[in-house]
């Protein structure tokens, strides 16, 4: 039998850039076997246009088309997104009266909220057997499809999914039940064939979670888990897990008394106390000495505001949801979320030459962004944080100059803490301001710069801010954890928004451009990516306690301290408790001290020390002057690693 004329045909494109011709009515799954009978018995899912469906889901014209088989990426999100339901149904098994709310899949597992739920860690192990249970089972996992009145009956006791049945579905569509064994889910899936196809599913922990993130509404109770295809790749996970929490920075940050944020002073508002604050001052100290280098002045701009600047800046308009905004009498007045606007008003207060060009200034600037309650977390999310931020008005001929010493300061920091980085070049989107001869000549200079490095980048076409070109750095830290660094983002919007310009070569007026570029960025976040990154053992040069002086004895703490003065400017502490020499060198090693200088009988009559790094490497008779010496060598060279004894 011949098919019938009036099938239309439509053309989906494959990953290798073929075009597969297919009925118009074809689903992911008939696209499959007609590629061939065994990729369409394999297959779990499909991508339609980058985006997650179900194999039932119906093709379009020209659609990109990605086949999801067992053993991709892709595959581990639609297994865990069933895990996920099979989580939900053993909770329904256990507790009575649980409303059930959303239960996607995420990039590290899954999680699913529940309203009216009593539940404790020590009751994860349960819900683990059952949904172990359910595995077991092996139910099919069948997808239904309902008009909306229908699934309206059908969710008649769920008063979340009632909730968002009616924002997703318009009246008249199809909506998606996915059901296995007694138990069935609004959702628009993908999901395996058969419960009996994930594989091991572990549940990690107990959150709670306000309905659709919003700090209104109710507080619900979010169960997160994680699910492998088999039990070796979950045990690397929890080995790597374990390994991130044992680095935990507000765990180390507590132990080595480094910041609190605490109740009474505010959610996202950190307090750096003297040992961390100590640790603060040296990054601050580094960047300046780099600024000062480059030839940078420092300003310094108030943390608040009136309101009519963030006008001018075009702040107001874009990101006053996320602004501290207050009255004053009459005035409105705002707590600054950038530092640019600043750097910009004095930049305008003074008329300029060409040949002043380029202006660099450099600020420390605190900034407050208010961040969603349920988002902070320790310094990684907060709602005062500073920023090394430095501004530059150059002219357009000169962008490739200051942009090479930009990137100079940025690998020279990296480098400093062995952070293995990635650059890459975001270049015009489609809506942006600025000519083309400006776009096109900045873009230009920047490759340039990045050719003459000699090192790899990304081009990211099209994904520059709408007022300029920049160039992004991403590092990757101690156990392979990928952060987005520091960036270097060109600006043709502010200079007009603020009016700036400076008297060329041929008297005319000009528009400078405006260069925005930090080198740690967040001083919370990169504070925080170190304490993880060194897990608290910081190199000598960052240490908060650089040097303990351990006396024998009490006979022996007359000499201790006659040797701790020898290490003037040395941040170095005698450790006078009266306490055994092996508890003392612990305690030395717990606040992760880089060095140890042991002083006995032995030593005090020779006139000479001990010394032990944290590495737990020992030597005798040392004599005070040398180890001076290689201290200032290791502390001048800003040395990642102790390395007397190595
Ligand atoms: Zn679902
Ligand atoms: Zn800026």
């Amino acid at each position: 039998m011949s098919e019938p004329d009036s099938q239309q045909r439509i053309a989906v494109v494959l990953p290798d850039g073929s075009e597969l011709e297919v009925d118009a009515d074809a689903t992911v799954e008939d696209c499959a076997y007609e590629i061939g009978p065994g990729l369409g018995s394999d297959t779990v899912a499909g991508k339609l246009d980058g985006e997650l469906v179900a194999k039932e889901a119906a093709v379009y014209d020209g659609a990109e088309l990605e086949i999801v088989t067992d053993g991709s990426e892709e595959y581990l999100r639609v297994m865990r997104h069933s895990a996920s339901h099979c989580l939900a149904q053993a909770v329904e098994r256990h507790y009575d009266d649980v409303d059930l709310a959303i239960g996607p899949p995420t990039d590290e597992g899954f999680y699913y909220d529940f309203d009216n739920l009593d539940v404790d860690e020590e009751d994860l192990a349960d819900l683990e057997r059952e949904i172990e249970e359910i595995i077991a089972e092996d139910y099919e996992i069948e997808r239904e499809e309902l008009s909306v009145d229908e699934a309206r009956d059908r969710l008649a006791d769920e008063p979340y999914k009632l909730e968002l049945l009616e924002e997703l579905a318009d009246e008249g569509q199809q909506v998606t039940f996915y059901k296995q064994g007694e138990w069935e889910d609004l959702c628009a899936g993908p999901h395996v064939d058969s419960t009996g196809e994930i594989g091991v599913v572990k549940l990690l922990e107990i959150a709670g979670a306000y309905w659709r993130g919003d700090e209104e509404n109710t507080m619900q109770t979010r169960i997160y888990g994680t699910a492998f295809e088999d039990e070796s790749d979950l045990e690397e996970f929890v080995e790597r897990k374990e390994e991130a929490e044992k680095r935990d920075h507000r765990r180390i940050g507590n132990e080595m008394d480094l910041f609190s944020i605490q109740d009474v002073t505010g959610p996202g508002l950190p307090l750096y106390h003297p040992a961390g604050k100590t640790v603060l001052k040296e990054l601050e100290d580094f960047v300046e000495s780099l600024n000062q280098e480059a030839g940078y002045d420092y300003v310094e701009t108030p943390h608040v505001f009136k309101t009519d600047l963030w006008h001018r800046s075009g702040h107001y308009e874009n990101y006053a949801d996320d602004m501290f905004i207050f009255d004053v009498g009459d005035d409105e007045f705002g707590l600054k979320p950038m530092n640019c606007p600043g750097h910009a008003a004095i930049f305008q207060d003074h008329s300029w030459s060409y040949r002043d060009l380029p202006i660099r200034y450099a600020e420390n600037g605190k900034v407050y962004r208010k961040e969603q309650r349920g988002e902070l977390s320790g310094l990684s999310r907060v709602w005062a944080f500073t920023i090394d931020d430095g501004h530059l008005f150059i002219r357009p001929d000169q962008i490739e100059r200051e942009v090479e010493g930009i990137m100079d300061m940025i690998t020279d920091v990296l480098e400093t803490f062995d952070l293995e980085y990635e650059m890459a070049l975001a270049t015009r989107p489609e809506k942006s301001v600025g000519s083309d001869e400006i776009w096109d000549r900045a873009e230009e200079q920047l490759e340039s710069v990045l050719e003459k490095r000699n090192l790899d980048y990304e081009l990211e076409e099209g994904d520059g801010a709408f007022y300029g070109p920049k160039i992004d750095f991403a590092f990757e830290d101690a156990i392979g954890r990928s952060w987005d660094g520091p960036t270097v983002q060109l600006d043709f919007n502010m200079p007009q928004r603020f009016d700036l310009d400076y008297v060329g070569e041929d008297n005319e007026e000009h528009e400078p451009v405006m260069i925005h570029r930090a080198l740690y960025g967040s001083y919370e976040r990169f504070f925080m990516m170190l304490i993880e990154h060194y897990e608290g053992n910081f190199p000598l040069w960052l240490a908060p306690e650089q040097v303990r002086v351990l006396p024998i004895s009490d006979g022996n703490l007359g000499y201790a301290h006659r040797v701790a003065n020898e290490f003037d400017g040395f941040r170095v502490e005698v450790d006078d408790r009266d306490s055994t020499l092996e508890r003392k060198i612990r305690a030395a090693h717990d606040d992760r001290v880089p060095y140890q200088i042991i002083v006995g009988d032995n030593e005090e009559e020779d006139g000479n020390i001990s010394v032990r790094d944290r590495f737990e490497d020992q030597e005798y008779d040392v004599e005070i002057e040398a180890f001076r010496d290689h201290l200032e060598a290791e502390r001048e060279e800003k040395r990642t690693e102790p390395d007397f004894l190595q």
